[in-house]
């Protein structure tokens, strides 16, 4: 077992590190994996459980039924958010935080303690995270992806059957996002009109780089830098994606004909790279003479406004999408009300070293303690942690049991019954229930499970 000195954790008595280098994973079979059970909606309280609960219920489940107890996660308790300020600074006021520098505020929300458990054992999985009172330290999220440098922010979305979702092409949606994480606006390299660095650069856009700002408006001004290294990892982390789960298209979103040296640049670096390091796998939708031939991936790129067009329109013609930062935090979120709302998106942060899993949605603080949210966002996150770790079986036995409940609930709705077998959110999308008519989070959990046992 591993030796570590910790203040308030506690490491599990069993389990072994998960080692990942360069992307790649070795996972034991019994692997520790970090979980920071997150605010709100996620948290147990007073035994009302949240809904980071029902999704440990569910993939342990499924972990269980695919491999018999020859394979188990065992899940190292960390905090962040709100219970690491109960736990570490019970005390302390609002006002004392909001006079602490940014780093002393990050500490009350992400302990140095949590860092050390997450770069040691490179897997977490992560509930929502109420964003601090505080005013100098921001978001949690953005930290840990920088701090990890998990630069790939991973979506999957998937239309599930029966969902009443608001586009009659949403059956077609089967997509995984690659979003750049960490350059490009979330840079945050932003300047406030009228300050004196602002002043300073635009002396310097204007005198010495012949930018043409107008002297008489007051610009706050923002810088995008997009590199040829960050892009073309993420590129490249898009298309061993496709080649690994079969998918037969990677399609490049920028608006690189507006900006022509950043998101033109990530186009230009995306179609080198697979010509570099996918020769024979990966063709270039613009060399296919007939055919697609046996077995290769297309590459393609699409302008991001068409493609938003083409999402509602035909989105069956995409696969694995690759994009710059702005670009795929909309286009994902797009795609999760397309399908039928945010109770049903996960996502992953992948680096080199590490990966941090958590649902794309919040705390939703008006339903924290109700055991009411829908867990099937954590579920699936659950999914893609289980995918990274090369459990296939289990991740899918996720998906088609959640996939199942609804259906159900689609087939109890043909016959006016109820209460339907989904939470609140999925219930009052069908035409003429109300979300009184669904189930609490807990026992869609219980429902998803014992769809698995019939499996
Ligand atoms: P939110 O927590 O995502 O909730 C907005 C609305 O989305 C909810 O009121 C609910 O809609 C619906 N919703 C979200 N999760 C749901 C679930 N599991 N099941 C069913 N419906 C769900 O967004 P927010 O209210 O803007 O943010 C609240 C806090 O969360 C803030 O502190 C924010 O900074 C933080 N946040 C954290 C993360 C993260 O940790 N990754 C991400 C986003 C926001 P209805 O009311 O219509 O039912």
């Amino acid at each position: 077992m591993e030796k570590m000195e910790l203040n308030k954790l506690k490491l599990p008595e069993t389990g072994e590190r998960i080692k990942i280098a360069d992307g790649i994973a070795v996972v034991p079979d019994n692997p520790i994996v970090v979980l920071m059970e997150g605010d709100g909606i996620g948290k147990t309280v007073n035994n009302i459980p949240g809904i980071t609960d029902a999704a440990i219920r569910t993939i342990n489940y499924a972990v269980e039924t695919c491999y018999g107890g020859k394979r188990r996660i065992i899940w190292f308790n960390a905090y962040a958010g709100d219970s690491a300020r109960e736990v570490y600074y019970p005390n302390i006021s609002d006002d004392e935080l909001k006079a602490m520098d940014d780093d002393e505020q990050r500490k009350v929300y992400l302990p140095d303690e949590t860092l050390k458990v997450i770069e040691h054992f490179g897997v977490a999985l992560k509930g929502p995270l109420t964003t601090p009172v505080g005013g100098g330290f921001r978001s949690i999220n953005v930290f840990l992806r920088k701090h990890f440098d998990l630069f790939a922010g991973v979506r999957r979305v998937k239309y599930f059957q029966g969902v009443p979702a608001p586009n009659i092409n949403a059956n077609q949606v089967n997509m995984v996002i690659f979003r750049e994480n960490v350059e490009d606006v979330y840079s945050g390299i932003e300047y406030k009109a009228g300050t004196e660095k602002q002043k300073k650069l635009e002396k310097f856009l204007v005198e010495e780089l012949g930018a043409e700002l107008d002297p008489n408006k007051e610009y706050g001004i923002g810088i995008k830098p997009m590199s040829e290294q960050g892009c073309k990892r993420l590129i490249r982390k898009a298309i061993q994606y496709a080649l690994e789960n079969d998918f037969k298209k990677v399609t490049m979103m920028h608006k690189g004909n507006i900006m022509k040296f950043t998101e033109g640049a990530f186009r230009k670096w995306g179609y080198e790279l697979a010509e570099e390091e996918f020769k024979g796998k990966v063709i270039a939708e613009s060399d296919i003479k007939d055919k697609v031939p046996k077995g290769f991936v297309v590459i393609n790129d699409k302008i991001a406004d068409s493609m938003f067009q083409q999402i509602q329109t035909r989105p069956g013609e995409y696969g694995v999408v690759a994009c710059p930062n702005l670009n795929g935090y909309y286009l994902s979120d797009a795609l999760a009300a397309l399908v039928g709302g945010l109770g049903l998106a996960p996502s992953a942060n992948i680096g080199e070293n590490c990966a941090i899993f958590e649902a794309v949605h919040g705390t939703a603080p008006k339903y924290a303690g109700m055991d009411k949210a829908n867990p099937g966002s954590m579920m699936l996150t659950g999914a893609m942690l289980l995918e990274f770790l090369g459990w296939k079986e289990a991740a899918e036995l996720i998906r088609e049991s959640i996939a199942k409940t609804i259906i159900e609930a689609a087939n109890l709705v043909k016959e006016n019954k109820k209460p339907l077998p989904v939470t609140y959110d999925l219930a009052r999308q069908f035409k003429g229930y109300t979300d009184k008519d669904g189930v609490k989070s807990s026992e869609f959990a219980d429902k998803v499970i014992e769809n698995m046992k019939m499996s």
